[in-house]
């Protein structure tokens, strides 16, 4: 089986679908992680900070370029680690995706879905305080839509502690529960390989809290450790 797994930023993919990945590529399956933005917020002019132009001298776009590729080394760090068969970086605005077109996102999803042909599209939920998570699910559905002989299954969509869980009122409400109790070390392994991502606890994007919402979506599904998604379409 083909899977895609749609991410926003570096290190969203760990969050919500960790333990998932490793699971499946373990069991033989093809994961590809597809990281939409730069994960670097850009720095605007200070003179016009409500501006869209960006003045960003030679410097600022080097020390950029260089923040962007040390934080792409780490995403497929992480990527080995979860034992995904290929990541790849495309370069839409951090933080501002509603700035480009939903065509645009939309179409570089069709892309994906035409070059990789998956079984199953995994995505952000709709239900999430940041925008380029909103704008990601937004645009898997309008790519994913269902056409005679599509090849897509299912459409599943995942939180991301530290933004889904601050969306309120809260309405991620999970109906798929996927035991990672074996792959629990390995996600929290594939977090630590972002550095500079991780907080301490009891900030949600900390390996401490990570053990926590898995045993707490355990609790909600009777294993030790579980990952919670919501299933968003399923054709059979
Ligand atoms: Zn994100």
């Amino acid at each position: 089986m083909n899977v895609l797994v749609i991410a926003a930023h570096p290190d969203d993919e760990v969050l919500g679908v960790g333990g998932t990945i490793k699971k499946l590529s373990r069991a033989g399956n093809n994961v590809k992680i597809v990281i939409m933005a730069t994960g670097i917020k850009s720095r605007r002019s200070q003179k016009y900070s409500n501006s869209p132009k960006y003045e960003a001298d030679n410097d600022t776009d080097k020390k950029m370029d260089k923040q962007i590729s040390l934080l792409r080394d780490e995403a497929k760090r992480a990527s080995k680690i979860l034992g995904a068969k290929e990541i790849e970086f495309l370069d839409f605005p951090d933080n501002e995706m509603d700035s480009v077109s939903l065509l645009k996102v939309t179409k570089s999803i069709e892309n994906q879905i035409s070059s990789f042909k998956p079984d199953i599209v995994y995505t952000h939920t709709n239900f999430d305080v940041n925008i380029d998570h909103r704008v990601c699910y937004q645009a898997t559905l309008v790519a994913t839509r269902p056409h005679k002989g599509t090849k897509i299954k299912q459409v599943i969509s995942y939180e991301v502690p530290s933004s889904t869980e601050w969306f309120f009122p809260s309405s991620f409400s999970p109906n798929i529960f996927v035991d990672i109790s074996k792959e629990i070390s390995s996600k929290k392994h594939a977090l630590k390989a972002y550095k500079n991502e991780i907080r301490g606890f009891p900030h949600p994007r900390s390996v401490d809290a990570l053990e926590h919402i898995s045993k707490r979506w355990g609790t909600v599904s009777g294993f030790n450790h579980a990952e919670a998604f919501y299933l968003v379409r399923k054709l059979d």
